[in-house]
């Protein structure tokens, strides 16, 4: 079904500075208690400041000690993207394909001129592979926060890229080359490139078959993409009937045209992940750099460039 993705961050609006400037913005904006006159007083400020409020200390679903998690980021004087707000209209960006541009993105100038293209993920809280987010209209993100989704999701690319390789070759493993698997701790599987733990338990016990055991890689895989997918997608898409079409079918005329919805651009890379595995898209990795792309025709590499710097590289190797 289609998915429709509505923000509230503008195309431009968005600018990377440190972490420490939340310190001056705090300082002008944050009461010092809040009472509910004041917080009633609210439209009357600037859009921007009223969102960062809310992000800071309003918002029903923060976790607690947000405060000393913002003071910490303070003095953790690490990039951070700001959206600097001005209107609450929804404007709505095609997502299609996001998920392979999500999953490529590698320096803080290419994370910036995305996030400008289509806002800020939508998420309050320090990620973790093993936590359902809590999405929310946010105006600030550090950097390190979209650095971990672009991670998982190029991991997660990996390893559907795995199975469908796994069809046809098999020498080829998810677990040892993407993740690791710790029997012995309760079946733990984490990421190879981070160490942090997935959220999939397979017990040995469990296994009792033979064909488990042969296939306790795919098995892996398949948990893995499923229940980290699907935590992700956790409270972000609901179902909409907004659109109402003529229909000589329905016996009251008209017929309730469904889509979905969402307001959080994690979510809408989430949904782009799960819908480029049901249509069996292919995923190829550049030889060269690493990135996810679309495979078309006898295309090898990401990029020309890519291609030029791969051979150039051959040449200087078989001198
Ligand atoms: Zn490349």
């Amino acid at each position: 079904m289609e998915l429709i993705y509505e923000t509230i961050h503008h195309s431009g609006q968005i600018k990377m500075e440190s972490t420490t400037s939340l310190k001056d913005i705090k300082q002008e904006t944050i009461p010092k208690e809040v009472d509910e006159k004041w917080l009633r007083g609210m439209n009357r400020r600037s859009i921007y400041e009223s969102l960062f409020v809310q992000q800071f200390i309003k918002s029903p679903i923060a976790m607690t000690n947000y405060d000393f998690f913002v003071q910490q980021l303070i003095k953790m004087d690490t990039p951070c993207l700001f959206s600097m707000v001005d209107d609450y209209k929804d404007i709505r960006k095609d997502t299609k394909g996001i998920a392979k541009e999500f999953a490529s993105l590698e320096t803080d100038k290419e994370i910036l001129a995305f996030a400008n293209k289509y806002g800020l993920l939508g998420i309050l809280t320090q990620p973790s592979s093993g936590t359902i987010d809590y999405y929310y209209p946010t105006v600030f993100e550090p950097v390190y926060f979209w650095r971990h989704h672009i991670k998982e999701v190029k991991n997660l690319l990996k390893i559907y890229s795995t199975l469908k390789k796994k069809n046809i070759e098999t020498n080829t493993d998810i677990i040892g080359d993407i993740v690791n698997y710790n029997s012995s701790a309760q079946g733990d599987f984490e990421w190879i490139d981070g160490g942090e733990k997935i959220p999939v338990y397979i017990y040995e016990e469990d296994l009792t078959t033979r064909e488990d055991i042969d296939h306790l890689d795919e098995l892996a895989g398949v948990h893995i993409l499923g229940n980290v997918i699907r935590n992700r997608m956790k409270n972000t898409i609901n179902l909409d009937f907004g659109d109402i079409v003529p229909s000589q079918k329905s016996s009251i005329g008209f017929r309730f045209k469904e889509t979905y919805i969402t307001n959080y651009l994690l979510g809408a890379i989430y949904y782009d992940l799960w819908t480029l595995i049901s249509n069996n898209e292919n995923v190829l990795f550049c030889p060269y750099c690493g990135d996810p792309f679309t495979k078309s025709g006898r295309k090898k590499f990401c990029s020309d460039s890519c291609r030029v710097m791969a051979h150039n590289a051959k040449k200087k190797g078989d001198k």
